[in-house]
């Protein structure tokens, strides 16, 4: 069947409101050098959804297929635009870095199948519909044509454009969940997104994959790759509800109750936004629900979860910090605690186990310790350093380190202004022989 039986719309880069002049350039830009190496050329999935629902786009993310191979295409497009390519021969596919940090993925048709459900899929080249009906959902399906014989047209084999427009997330057949779980994420990460529903039959194969535990068949670090997007979203807390309540966050831990106020409460917490939020990267702030979900295990859950999921050692770290929440916060929880024993206790955790310590305690003895760390603790710095404390006539070695680490806590505790004040409080350590 050819492609463009399907009905043609108006260009949806012309017919679509707000959409970025330079995106439809460089499509016909794609399309007219398709036409030089005689292939057909197509935009499709998220970015086509989100041109049609007039959403902003991520232009990040444009991916393309063709019908011949990816790669010597790539290569050609590479010399006309001075990208940078990488090729994944055994995909198919290519990835293009453009100007403007753009990354065009492009791939050759391609059709799937799985040896068993959950695994990954096997990929050999198929044709156009093969490459349509391996997708998750109808509206991540829809193409747009980019040869300029046809450009603008919209193929549309799945009926994702009647899905659009009722708003509805719909697999393609019935052992979609089943080939691949992640699909369950997915639907739900969209359907909240998006102010969507999971169509009825759709939900149901998705109930059923729940109930038999599919989720299981998959790696678990792949899973939580999928979740994590979720908590990426702009909103996570949707989506989390939604999921909660069909049972499908049993993978992190069976049963898992999920206290949403407290979710909430992070999820709207001023350490996020206020005068702390350039101490974590925006990338991490996931973290932070991730936290909120798993407060109050006990820490042997907690160390398996994470051994699980293979996060990454800063995460691993602030997840393990913070399941020691009640160990910090009992510690804090002392009006005698000197400045720098604040310090030296906080300075071991990571910047976002001490923003979700202040999130999560309502102690306000420990809330003064932790803004005080915060704000001026861990902002002093000396003006003597190693080279000085040698020209006083103490060895190079660790007793450098002892030295300096006292004469940081004695200017925290006591806010040392002038060096020579420093060098008069490197003496007296010396003198008193402390740390030595
Ligand atoms: P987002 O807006 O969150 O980036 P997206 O639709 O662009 O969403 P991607 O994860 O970037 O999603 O995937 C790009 C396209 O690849 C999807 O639109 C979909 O067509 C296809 N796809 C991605 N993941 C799957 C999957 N698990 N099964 C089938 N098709 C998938």
């Amino acid at each position: 069947m050819s492609p463009f039986s399907s009905e043609k719309r108006k260009n949806p880069f012309q017919y679509c409101q707000g959409i970025d002049k330079s995106l439809t350039a460089l499509m016909r830009k794609i399309g007219a050098a398709a036409d030089r190496n005689g292939l057909q050329a197509f935009l499709i999935g998220g970015l086509v959804r989100d041109i049609f629902l007039a959403r902003d786009l991520d232009l990040w993310d444009i991916d393309i297929v063709i019908d011949s191979d990816s790669a010597s295409f790539a290569r050609a497009l590479a010399r006309q635009f001075d990208a940078k390519v990488v090729i994944y021969k055994a995909f198919y596919t290519a990835s293009l870095f453009v100007t403007r940090g753009r990354r065009i993925d492009l791939s050759t048709f391609r059709a799937e199948t799985y040896a068993r459900p959950g695994a990954l899929p096997q990929v050999r080249k198929g044709d156009f519909l093969q490459d349509v009906q391996r997708r998750d959902f109808t509206i991540n399906a829809l193409a747009i044509a980019l040869n300029k014989k046809c450009f603008g047209a919209l193929i549309d084999p799945g009926q994702g454009y009647a899905d659009l427009k009722q708003k509805r997330i719909r697999v393609f057949h019935d052992k979609s969940f089943c080939d691949d779980p992640t699909r369950i994420l997915r639907a739900v990460r969209f359907e909240q997104r998006l102010n969507f529903r999971i169509e009825r039959h759709t939900l149901q194969l998705l109930k059923a994959a729940l109930k038999k535990r599919k989720e299981t068949r998959v790696k678990a670090p792949r899973y939580f790759a999928e979740f994590k997007k979720i908590l990426m979203e702009e909103d996570p807390l949707k989506p989390l509800r939604r999921l909660s309540h069909l049972g499908g966050l049993t993978f992190i831990h069976d049963p898992l109750q999920l206290d949403i106020r407290f979710i909430r409460k992070v999820y709207n917490h001023r350490a996020l936004t206020g005068r702390w939020k350039g101490l974590v990267q925006p990338e991490q702030r996931w973290l932070f629900y991730f936290l909120a979900i798993l407060k109050g295990m006990p820490e042997r859950q907690v160390r398996a979860i994470v051994s699980r999921f293979q996060l990454s050692n800063e995460e691993k770290k602030a997840v393990l910090q913070s399941a020691g929440f009640s160990a910090t916060v009992a510690y804090l929880n002392n009006i005698q605690l000197r400045p720098h024993q604040v310090y030296a206790r906080l300075e071991q955790l990571t910047p976002v186990t001490v923003l979700f310590v202040r999130m999560a305690t309502r102690r306000a003895v420990v809330i003064r310790h932790l803004e005080r760390y915060l704000d001026q603790y861990r902002h002093v710095k000396l003006k003597v350093d190693g080279n000085d404390l040698k020209q006083m006539g103490i060895a190079a070695g660790p007793k450098i380190g002892v030295i300096l680490k006292e004469l940081l806590y004695e200017k925290i505790d006591h806010g040392l202004k002038r060096r020579s004040e420093e060098m008069k409080a490197v003496r007296k350590i010396m003198e008193g022989g402390k740390g030595l």
